[in-house]
Parts: structure tokens; C-alpha cells; sequence
């Protein structure tokens, strides 16, 4: 086996859980992450698929103790309430992969994570050091920060949509503005009428806009994302604080539950960010540098994968690693295994940006379609095992 050095640029979910798995493999790691590791706010939906891994990883109690698990996510119409379709989680998705899926704040995910990195004495993290640079010399890779240069055997790309290291090894560009601006907002429990505190995803369809919520931080919490067509709004910042009232503009004359949730939006938790994507790469690793996560595969939220194909890369990197006899042909694998699967989740996505927002006809047809179908739909998706796939 290769005992290697790894240099990860970006210390968000992908890459932190990129250096647990290669750590796991007996690798040594260095971390780059240019903020101090500050929290992200917005809640955040893990699937089996990855919660696969992060149980792997050791995490099981930690995240049992912040999530909340869904039994459903259920879909209704903007302005009726009337259920459309649902699909069940909780114990019934445990059932058929193994796993839970997990409703829970970003924040508490990330704070498990660090607190996991700076436990392991083959990680170390270099914070507030913002990665400018590499160059692949007498097969080393040399990564640079202001005066500081980090020498290692692979470096790892988890710097996300921004990516430095993609657009060094592929060019800058082709980000495209969706027309999409997402809010994002919290609720604290205590003051929901009991109708609403329920334990399910909740999405609403209506026109040329969609809403979800979900509880986290153990059901102290109500998570809210409410997502509209809108142009010239284009500021990209998990950080822009948002007026309630334009939420609540936005989302005039929807049923009551929304205006409910919306009356009660804590106004010092409430964000606005333009949603951005980008086309699939056709290749992600040149010698001895790859990518992973957004850096790579940038997904809009409408299948609440993107956290989870970055976790699912950070597996199967590591495995691949693991196996190979050289670090190209290992990227050139990693590639080969799950470039086909993270296009169909990005595509996936982008249409459901424009599934979730039909109207009239169309959104009757889609309705009796989908409610046909859901029981079923994401299997595909959960049931897949980075830990094993090959
Ligand atoms: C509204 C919304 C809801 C979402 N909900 C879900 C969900 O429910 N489930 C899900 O799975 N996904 C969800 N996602 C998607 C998910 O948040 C992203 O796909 C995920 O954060 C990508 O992880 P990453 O590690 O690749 O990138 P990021 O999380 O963006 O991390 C990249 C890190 O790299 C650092 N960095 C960047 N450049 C440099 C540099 N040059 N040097 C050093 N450090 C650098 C950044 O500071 C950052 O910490 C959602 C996204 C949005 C917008």
C-alpha cells in the first residue's frame, strides 16, 4: 500500500471528511481552509448514502444526539396544502440500506467534524491559509500559501464552487447564475402551532417558487428554505442577511402554514444567496491533483445532495488510493467511478428547479405523475455505497 501525504485545499464537509477517510488509510494530512472554520448557518438533509460514511467514520452518536430523523418527506400544494405525494424515511429507509437519514444544523455538522479533525493526530489543520497555488514537480506536489509552501504526494481540490485548484487545472469560468435566490430561515419550535411541528420534510410546490422545512438542532429548531425565480439578485454569500419582509412578500397569498412559519422567522437568522451552478467537468484530476465536491460537481439544493456527493468523493477517493499501485492511475479511477453519478445528480437537480416550479396544467400532470412514482424515485440515490462501489 502507498503511504502517502496528502494536502487538502478547503476544510468544508468534503474536505474535512476527505481527510478522515484518507487519515483512516493511515495517510498523513494537511488541511487548508482559508476562513478560522467560522459555522455556516442553514440546515442540511444526509442521506444514507452518506451518513453511510460518516457512521463509518466513527460519528454515529455524535450526530445521533444533534439530528432529527425524518419519517417523511411529503409534498403539497402552495396553496391548498393538499398532499401531493410522500415517500417514506425514517425507520423504512434504515430498513432497506442500513442507514438513517438525517435532518440537522450545518453548524452542529461541521462542529463534529472539526471536533473529530482536531482529535486525529495524522491531521493537521492550517486555518485562516487560503491555498493560491500548486505546481507538480519530480513527483511532488507543492502547494503554496502567501510565503508558506506545503510539500506533499496528492493534493485534493475541496475548495468549492470558487475553486482555485479547478480553475488552475481547468480554467476559470462557466458558473452560470440559475435565476434562483434562496432564503433561508429559522423558526424556533416553541412558538409553532402543533399542527406544523411534525417530524417530515415538508415541500411545497406553487408557482415559479418552492418551500421546505424540516426540523433540526433535536426539534428546537424549524429550518426553513424558500426558493423563487428572481433576477437581478445575483449576490452569492451563505452571509447576506435577508429582510423578512421580502420573505414574506415573496411568498404572499400561499397557504397559511407558510405564512405561519414566516410570521416567526427569527429576523436575526434570515439569509438570501443567489444559487449558481456550473456544467459537469469531463475530467477532474491532472497527475497527481484531483477534485472533490462543489469544486468539481456544483449542485443546486433540489435534490439536497451537493454535502453528499462530497462526501461520497471523500470515500471513495480514499478507497481508491487505498487500492492503487500509483496516485494517477488511483484519481484516474476515482474519476471513472463517479463522474456518470454526480452529472445525474447535477441534472437531476437543475430539473427539479423546473419541475417544482411548474404551474397550471402541467403542475396537474407533474402532480399525478409524481404521485405515482415517489414511493420509489430516490432509491437510486440512497441505496448507493461508497464504501463499497467499484
Ligand atoms: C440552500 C442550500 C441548501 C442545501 N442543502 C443541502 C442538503 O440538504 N443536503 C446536501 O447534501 N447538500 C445541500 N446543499 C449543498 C451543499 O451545501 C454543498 O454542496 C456542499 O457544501 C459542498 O461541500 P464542499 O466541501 O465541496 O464545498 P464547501 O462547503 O463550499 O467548502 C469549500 C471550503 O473551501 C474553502 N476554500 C475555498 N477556496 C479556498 C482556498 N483557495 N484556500 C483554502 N480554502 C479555500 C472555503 O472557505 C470552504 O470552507 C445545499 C446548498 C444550498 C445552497
Amino acid at each position: 500500500m502507498l503511504q502517502l501525504n496528502v494536502i487538502i485545499v478547503g476544510g468544508g464537509v468534503g474536505g474535512l471528511v476527505a481527510a478522515l477517510c484518507c487519515a483512516r488509510n493511515g495517510y498523513t494530512v494537511r488541511v487548508l481552509e482559508q476562513t478560522e472554520g467560522e459555522d455556516l448557518g442553514a440546515g442540511i438533509q444526509l442521506s444514507p448514502n452518506c451518513t453511510r460514511v460518516l457512521h463509518t467514520l466513527g460519528l454515529a452518536s455524535e450526530l445521533e444526539n444533534q439530528a432529527c430523523v425524518p419519517e417523511a418527506v411529503e409534498i403539497r400544494d402552495w396553496q391548498s396544502g393538499h398532499l401531493i405525494a410522500s415517500k417514506s424515511l425514517g425507520t423504512s429507509i434504515q430498513r432497506v440500506t442500513g442507514y438513517p437519514y438525517y435532518h440537522m444544523g450545518r453548524r452542529d455538522l461541521m462542529r463534529i467534524l472539526r471536533d473529530k479533525v482536531n482529535e486525529n493526530p495524522l491531521i493537521e489543520m492550517y486555518w485562516n491559509t487560503r491555498a493560491e497555488g500548486f505546481e507538480q514537480r519530480a513527483g511532488k506536489v507543492l502547494v503554496t500559501s502567501g510565503k508558506k509552501e506545503l510539500v506533499g504526494d496528492v493534493l485534493l481540490g475541496a475548495d468549492g464552487i470558487h475553486s482555485t485548484i479547478k480553475d488552475k487545472l481547468f480554467g476559470d469560468g462557466g458558473r452560470r447564475f440559475t435565476g434562483h435566490a434562496a432564503w433561508r430561515a429559522t423558526v424556533p419550535m416553541q412558538e409553532l402551532p402543533s399542527g406544523l411541528v411534525s417530524p417530515v420534510a415538508a415541500l411545497w410546490w406553487g408557482p415559479k417558487k418552492h418551500f421546505v422545512h424540516y426540523p433540526i438542532k433535536s426539534g428546537e429548531l424549524m429550518n426553513c428554505v424558500g426558493v423563487v425565480e428572481k433576477n437581478g439578485w445575483e449576490e452569492e454569500s451563505w452571509v447576506t442577511h435577508g429582510e423578512s419582509g421580502e420573505l414574506r412578500q415573496d411568498f404572499t397569498g400561499w397557504h397559511k402554514d407558510i405564512e405561519t412559519l414566516i410570521d416567526r422567522v427569527d429576523s436575526s437568522d434570515c439569509y438570501k444567496w443567489a444559487l449558481y451552478d456550473r456544467d459537469p467537468l469531463s475530467s477532474w484530476s491532472v497527475g497527481q491533483v484531483t477534485l472533490l465536491g462543489d469544486a468539481c460537481h456544483p449542485t443546486l439544493p433540489f435534490l439536497a445532495q451537493g454535502a453528499a456527493m462530497a462526501i461520497e468523493d471523500a470515500a471513495v477517493i480514499a478507497r481508491c488510493l487505498q487500492d492503487a499501485t500509483s496516485i494517477e492511475s488511483a484519481l484516474k479511477y476515482y474519476e471513472t467511478l463517479r463522474i456518470a453519478r454526480t452529472a445525474r445528480i447535477q441534472a437531476g437537480s437543475r430539473r427539479n428547479g423546473r419541475v417544482f416550479h411548474m404551474s397550471g396544467i402541467v403542475a396537474k400532470m407533474r402532480n399525478l405523475v409524481t404521485s405515482a412514482t415517489m414511493a420509489d424515485s430516490f432509491d437510486w440515490i440512497y441505496e448507493y455505497d461508497p464504501m463499497s462501489v467499484n
